[in-house]
């Protein structure tokens, strides 16, 4: 494709929030371009476990709460939308989630969490020391308790959003992958699209949802956008047919997870580090991956080991995503920072700025994201 083209809205960034996006834009009737640098779905999207459930969110600022909630409530029918959009089902593991306290700080935190939940609609409940067993065996015996609900599981993030983006094309979108953004165009003070090395592409409304790489975009704008990447690795084991395998999303209180797929693998991690954009995987991963099975599924390291990843989430200072205008153009919108829950924030995130921009206005929620708190 070379020379100028244009649309309602160029979405940039063709991972799981961009794409949901462009999905929702089109669906209000906005004519939606997504340009993707590489493939769809193949970056943080890729590398992520994919884990999706109630919110966390007693520990959570009240906005990051109702964007989880949000989120959660929409994830059915954001599955049905592209279901009938695209004829193609989205494979999704409903297995609930159980996380262990070893600790009285855990204890206390886990049940927290399902005081919160159970308050706001939710399956969840807490486990006595004698209970786990009976709902996970995998986990071993040392456990003071655990939290448990039998909502969400996992789903595969890039199969996701290759689904997202077939019921976008079915429904009228417009998709160039290997077609990098390198520029926003401005006149006066609106943006007017964007270069890519094919050409132009023109639009009143640019959305920049490219991930951890979003903050390359700011300079054509002189505007700083403030997200950085956080690398996440990960292992995948292949437990033997006869082998110890979690029933369950399995995990400690205080961060770290087991995660059967649905390709029979289990997936084990993920590390947090601050190495710009380094994707190599290395050899203090397994590390990190054996501790963890050893504390909350030790059956696992008898598995075969089968694979190893890693992925760039794009985090913020506040590991709060950013959505909104981008101060100072009229037209140029914000989405990412969606750090550890871009996967579970997306079908919220989506509605609430394709909302936005359909109707000029953002509703308060939208407003406690904006680009403006860092100013
Ligand atoms: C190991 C790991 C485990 C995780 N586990 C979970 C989990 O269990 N649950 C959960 O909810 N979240 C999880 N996350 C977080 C989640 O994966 C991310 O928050 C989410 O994928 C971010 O999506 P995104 O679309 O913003 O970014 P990305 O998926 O990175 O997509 C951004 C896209 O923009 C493209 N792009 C960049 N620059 C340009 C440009 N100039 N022009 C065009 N395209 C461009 C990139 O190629 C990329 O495809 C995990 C992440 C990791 C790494």
């Amino acid at each position: 494709m070379s020379g100028q083209a244009s649309a309602d809205v160029i979405v940039v960034g063709g991972g799981i929030i961009g794409t949901t996006l462009a999905y929702e834009l089109q669906k209000r009737e906005l004519q939606t371009v997504l340009l993707e640098q590489g493939q769809i779905g193949r970056e943080a999207t890729w590398a992520t476990a994919g884990i999706i459930g109630p919110p966390t969110a007693h520990s959570l600022p009240p906005h990051r709460a109702k964007l989880a909630e949000l989120s959660e409530k929409r994830y059915a029918g954001l599955l049905d939308s592209i279901a009938a959009d695209s004829g193609q089902e989205t494979s999704f593991l409903n297995i609930g989630k159980v996380l262990v306290a070893f600790t009285e700080e855990e204890v206390e935190e886990a049940q927290a969490r399902v005081t919160w939940q159970v308050n706001h609609g939710f399956e969840a409940r807490w486990l006595e020391r004698d209970e786990v067993h009976d709902v996970e065996p995998t986990i071993p015996d040392d456990a003071l308790g655990a939290y448990f609900t039998p909502q969400g599981g996992g789903l595969t993030g890039h199969r996701l959003t290759e689904t997202v983006a077939d019921a976008f094309r079915q429904i009228g979108g417009e998709i160039r992958e290997y077609t990098a953004a390198t520029r926003v165009l401005t006149e006066g003070d609106r943006v007017s699209g964007v270069e890519t090395p094919d050409g132009s592409v023109h639009a009143d409304t640019v959305v920049l949802a490219a991930g951890a790489w979003t903050s390359f975009l700011g300079p054509s704008v002189a505007h700083s956008i403030p997200v950085v990447p956080v690398k996440g690795q990960m292992i995948g084991v292949t437990p033997a047919s006869d082998g110890s395998r979690p029933q369950h999303v399995t995990g400690t209180v205080s961060g770290g997870y087991v995660v059967p797929r649905i390709d029979g693998t289990v997936a084990v991690g993920a590390t947090l580090e601050h190495n710009g954009f380094d994707k190599r995987t290395t050899a203090r991963a397994f590390e990190h991956a054996i501790r963890l099975m050893a504390k909350v599924s030790p059956g696992l390291l008898d598995a075969q080991f089968s694979s190893a990843w890693a992925g760039l989430r794009p985090g913020t200072s506040d590991d709060s995503p950013i959505m909104g205008p981008v101060p100072g153009y009229e037209g140029l919108w914000v989405s990412t920072g969606h750090f550890r829950t871009g996967i579970q924030l997306a079908p919220g995130s989506a509605v609430l700025v394709a909302d936005a921009i359909r109707s000029e206005s953002r509703d308060d929620l939208l407003v406690e994201f904006g680009l403006e708190r860092f100013s």
